[in-house]
Formats: structure tokens, sequence, C-alpha cells
């Protein structure tokens, strides 16, 4: 709760008083704020209540996001069980979870994507899990094309790791999509408090640090080193 909305002058009269040796009558809203500010119009308006009313407001049309977008993830189309675990199995291979700044002004941002030379590899999954296709041809003009597929969408981007999770094998991927899924999940709050944003700050260098290669997870058995 918000200190200003305890109504701080409770004990005091509601209504229009005149003040002993006040050069001019005090006003008070119905809930016994103190109001010491006039609109052009020349009434007088309570900001504590005004503030607290646009609260409310903010926060139903937050939760009503919040239920659109479970509902919107519920409904998904899911590829069957068997492509979702060779896609699980291909992902944990070829594809990466990130977090990363990409250019946005904003900051950091979570990215799925996996890269191939192989067409057919990147189509499968941008069929599932549609997204972003890109060709790119690497520095050497020797080398084979390579195909990108990309989720930036964090609705999508919750539907592929509900969808794969499950069948993810090693300790850092799993590490990396439960870490992914949380930022997505805390983004879609919509909270900007200053605790909001150190801890997303704190997930975009944890997952800077499962994705640094040689270091092994916590959890993880040290054999992926070197
Ligand atoms: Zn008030």
């Amino acid at each position: 709760m918000h200190p200003a909305d305890e109504t701080p002058c409770a004990n005091e009269p509601r209504g229009e008083r005149r003040v002993k040796g006040a050069p001019e009558r005090v006003h008070y809203c119905r809930k016994g704020h103190r109001m010491n500010h006039v609109c052009p119009s020349g009434k007088y308006v309570c900001y504590v209540c005004n503030r607290r009313r646009q609260r409310l407001k903010y926060e139903a049309v937050r939760q009503q996001r919040l239920k659109d977008r479970r509902r919107r993830i519920a409904a998904r189309r899911r590829p069957s069980r068997t492509e979702r675990i060779w896609a699980a199995g291909h992902f944990e291979g070829e594809g990466t979870f990130s977090i990363a700044r990409r250019g946005h002004p904003s900051g950091p941002v979570p990215i799925v994507s996996l890269t191939s030379t192989d067409k057919c590899m990147v189509d499968v999954f941008h069929a599932h899990w549609p997204g972003y296709m890109q060709a790119v041809q690497p520095n050497n003009p020797r080398a084979r094309l390579q195909y990108t597929w990309t989720l930036l969408n964090h609705d999508r981007i919750e539907g592929f790791i509900l969808d794969t999770r499950p069948y993810l094998k090693s300790a850092r991927m799993r590490a990396k999509a439960r870490l992914l899924l949380e930022d997505v999940r805390a983004r879609a709050e919509l909270r900007r408090t200053p605790k909001e944003r150190a801890e997303k700050a704190e997930r975009h260098l944890k997952m800077r640090a499962l994705n640094r290669r040689g270091v092994p997870a916590p959890g993880e058995v040290d054999s992926g080193r070197g």
C-alpha cells in the first residue's frame, strides 16, 4: 500500500472549514485529505485520491493483459509429442537461449535462435514455432549459406520453452530455459520498480555466464570443460 493512501488527516473534520488565523479556507476531500491544488477551472482536486484512482485503473488493465496472455499461450498450437522431442534434441545441439542487447535501446531482450546450413532443419522449427527466418553468407565466401530461425515474441518464446523443456537433457540447457522463462514472465508483469530492474539485470548476467563456453553450469558435471 502506498503511504499516501493511509489517510493522514483522518482526524480532521470532513468538508470545508475555516482554520483560526488562516488567511483562507482550507479544503478537504471526502476522504479527509487536505487539498492544496486548484484546477484551472477553479475546482479543488485531491491529488492523493486521484493518484490512487489512476493506480487502480492501471492495475485492472495490467491484470486483464496478464489474463489474456495466459489464455493466448494456453491456446497455442502444439506440435505432436514426437515433434517436440525431436525439436528439443536438435535445439539442444544447435540452438541458443540468450538475453542479448541486439541494438535495442531499452536494453537486452530474450532471444531463442537456431542456426544451420541445412534449411530443412530450420524450416521445421519455423513451421512449428513461427518467428523470423534469415539466410546469411558467412565471411568466408566459400562457406555455405547459414539459415537462422529466431523467436523474439515473448509469448512465442514461452510457448517454445513450455513445449521443449521437458525433453532437454543437459543441466546447462535446462537452467537457460528456466532463466529465459522467468525473464519473459517477469517482463509480462509490466512492473518497473528498481527491484524488478535489478532482477532483470541479474538474469542478463546469469544468462551471459551460462552462455560462456568452458564454464560448467551450476549442478552440471564437470565434463563440458575444454
Ligand atoms: Zn483525497
